[in-house]
């Protein structure tokens, strides 16, 4: 479904994302776990088209999307949540979720998709008129989440959905995750929390300065010696 090859990113004269390489097939939970400062989220920024990398090809569904801007990549169906969640924080949550499905027209469409995330997300519905900035951080990521699944994403990017979250919230976040993708979306999750992420991803890369130095299944990941020892705390 989405394939990179050889993708480069700089920052100016900083070489953040170097020659990196993967594949996420339909259906699947793929994560990308490393240390802070390891890529992982500029990785998804060029996939969503909020960076443009300096080279290498990025493909979605056979089309290349590499350079594409974001607003037609989201209408391809690829819709990111982004790390920090960035709500619009002085808008309610009825106007965030709206906002998620600018691409569209299909107003039953649109009714039946937010029935949906308010079922995956019931304290949402009895916030609707909230004002964003007010929710709680773990209410923040969940409407971050609906706001993304109201594009109807075939793939969904997430990035590091459970920071700042207590592990009870957590727990529930992934669960969420669990439940989107056995719905038919795809997911490709970057994350540092990575003993959470290898447990509901089918395949996994590591991530370090910028490259891939690991990859494979995700159980195989993450009972392997080195990546208990660097990400899994021994
Ligand atoms: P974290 O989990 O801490 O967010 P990450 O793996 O997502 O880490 P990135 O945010 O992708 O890492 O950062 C990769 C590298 O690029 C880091 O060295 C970072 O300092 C650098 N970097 C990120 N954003 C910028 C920017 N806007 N300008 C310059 N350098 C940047």
């Amino acid at each position: 479904m989405l394939e990179l090859k050889g993708v480069n990113v700089y920052y100016g004269a900083i070489h953040a994302v170097k020659d990196i390489s993967l594949t996420v097939n339909q259906g699947e939970i793929v994560t990308l776990i490393g240390a802070n400062g390891a890529g992982k989220s500029t990785t998804l920024r060029t996939i969503s088209g909020l960076l443009r990398p300096k080279s290498g090809s990025i493909s979605f569904e056979g089309k290349e999307i590499a350079g594409v801007k974001a607003h037609e990549i989201v209408r391809q169906g690829i819709s990111q949540v982004p790390e920090g969640r960035r709500i619009f924080a002085e808008m309610t949550v009825m106007e965030n979720l709206d906002m998620g499905a600018f691409t569209r027209k299909d107003k039953d469409g649109i009714r039946a998709d937010l029935k949906r995330v308010f079922e995956l997300f019931p304290r949402l519905e009895e916030r609707k008129s909230q004002v964003a900035g007010t929710l709680s951080g773990g209410e923040q990521q969940m409407l971050a989440m609906g706001r993304a699944l109201m594009s109807r994403p075939k793939l969904l990017l997430l990035d590091e959905p459970s920071m700042g979250l207590a592990p009870l919230l957590i727990r529930e976040i992934f669960h969420i995750i669990e439940d989107i993708n056995r719905a038919g979306t795809t997911v490709l999750l970057v994350e540092q929390n990575a003993n959470m992420a290898l447990s509901i991803a089918s395949r996994a890369y590591v991530l370090e300065t910028g490259r891939i130095t690991l990859s494979g299944d995700a159980a195989k990941l993450a009972a392997s010696e080195e990546v208990r020892k660097a990400y899994l705390g021994g």
